[in-house]
């Protein structure tokens, strides 16, 4: 059906972390859709360029950029994604998207996406599949029940410490997952010293060692029947300072902390690691990724920011075999597209990712199930912009069976 869109208008919401963040409302004849745009702390130096105000807090400048320079350019015109995120990514003209800001593209690339599948009548996750050229599937659940790394006030070293269910459906591994959770949340009880909430609503404290919080993960999921193994996001550019790696007031170069990886990685059920080093070492992550990669996912966030060229570049370099998707370190779904055709290529396994700061826009879970992704980080069960992720995935898992 060929839709025309009427209306294009953006304005400032608040994330979970209380910060000013873009939404935008998108319509054609009798539909209206929106899209909310998330944010990240622990940022990759390459991401596109998120427009803040000259207070580097307030989105106004990016509101601005929606209504006054783009809505002009695609009000009357036809709702196609691909030929609307060409234009954005031409309007923009840059490769960080510094003219508009991905905040603001981004918020109108979704709501596009998301404005056609609502007047086709189609899944939006179908809709992803249909221009992306994907099969869809069920992806893991990433769950991030221990905070630290930049999250958490470097409380722990690695930002987050995850449970990754091995169970086929949704929804008996979102119940594994907050078993797990629970269970963890038991035995901090027992550790003395207070226990906080991080950025992406799991919990946060102060341990002394490294085996600590693998030893809580490990005797968690015994209680909860096993059926699951342990991810983390070392987020190890936030780590690195002058020239080492600091955990826990140690110093690491970048051989050590493989050690100490490959020690994790023997001890415990550990089968998957973002960013073990910061973002502009990837002869660690070629090193690493030749000694563990058989039996490790090795991940790439901070090194591969979802951009095409640079996934492409770290492919050809064996740097790793998996990738983290986080469409506003981009700007457009088309980019998204590229970079994930670009990653399966290569034999690598799909993470679609939240960021820190999220919004009520549950969008990640259509586009993980739209991508055929491997997996999904969608943070811990306690905040609602967390749990709506959750909610839809679950509700996905229904419309999945319908449809075959
Ligand atoms: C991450 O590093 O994977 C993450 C989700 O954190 P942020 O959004 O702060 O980059
Ligand atoms: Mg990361």
């Amino acid at each position: 059906m060929s839709i025309t869109i009427t209306r294009c208008e953006a304005r400032a919401i608040r994330d979970s972390r209380g910060k000013p963040t873009v939404e935008v409302s998108l319509a054609c004849a009798g539909h209206t859709v929106s899209a909310a745009v998330p944010s990240g702390k622990s940022t990759g130096s390459k991401e596109a360029l998120e427009k803040r105000d000259k207070d580097g807090i307030g989105v106004a400048d990016a509101v601005v950029a929606v209504n006054d320079v783009i809505a002009p350019k695609i009000i009357g015109k036809k709702a196609d994604s691909l030929a609307i995120d060409r234009l954005l990514i031409d309007l923009d003209g840059t490769d960080n998207k510094s003219v508009l800001g991905a905040n603001a593209v981004l918020g109108v690339s979704i709501a596009t996406a998301k404005l056609i599948a609502a007047a086709d009548g189609i899944f939006l996750w179908k809709y992803i599949a249909d221009t992306a050229k994907t099969t869809p599937s069920l992806p893991k659940l990433y769950m991030n029940v221990i905070n630290g790394g930049a999250h958490a006030d470097f409380r722990l070293p690695f930002q987050e410490y995850i449970v990754v269910p091995n169970d086929e459906t949704i929804s008996k591994a979102y119940a594994r997952a907050r078993a797990i959770m629970d269970n963890v949340g038991k035995e901090l009880k027992k550790k003395d010293g207070a226990v906080t909430m991080g950025d992406e609503g799991g919990y946060s404290l102060r341990l002394d060692t490294l085996d600590e919080p693998f030893d809580i993960l490990t005797d968690s999921i015994a209680q909860a029947g096993g059926g699951a193994f342990i991810a983390i996001d070392a987020a190890a550019t936030e780590l690195h300072r002058g020239g080492a790696y600091e955990l826990l007031g140690s110093r690491y170069s970048a051989m050590s902390l493989s050690l100490a990886y490959k020690e994790l990685i023997e001890k415990f059920n550990l089968r998957s690691i973002e960013d073990p080093f910061e973002e502009t070492d990837t002869k660690a992550f070629e090193a690493f990724y030749a000694d563990v990669g058989d039996a490790v996912l090795v991940v790439g966030d901070d090194l591969t920011v979802t951009n095409p060229g640079i996934v492409a570049e770290m492919a050809e370099r064996r740097a790793a075999n998996a990738v983290i998707i986080k469409p506003n370190q981009i700007g457009t779904l088309l980019e998204v597209y590229d970079a994930v055709s670009i990653a399966k290529n290569a034999g690598w396994q799909i993470i679609v990712s939240h960021r820190s700061g999220e919004t009520m826009d549950p969008f990640i879970a259509d586009l993980a199930v739209g991508l055929g992704a491997f997996g999904i980080k969608a943070g811990a069960p306690t905040q609602p912009e967390r749990v709506v992720k959750y909610e839809r995935l679950l509700a996905i898992e229904n419309e999945h069976g319908i449809i075959h």
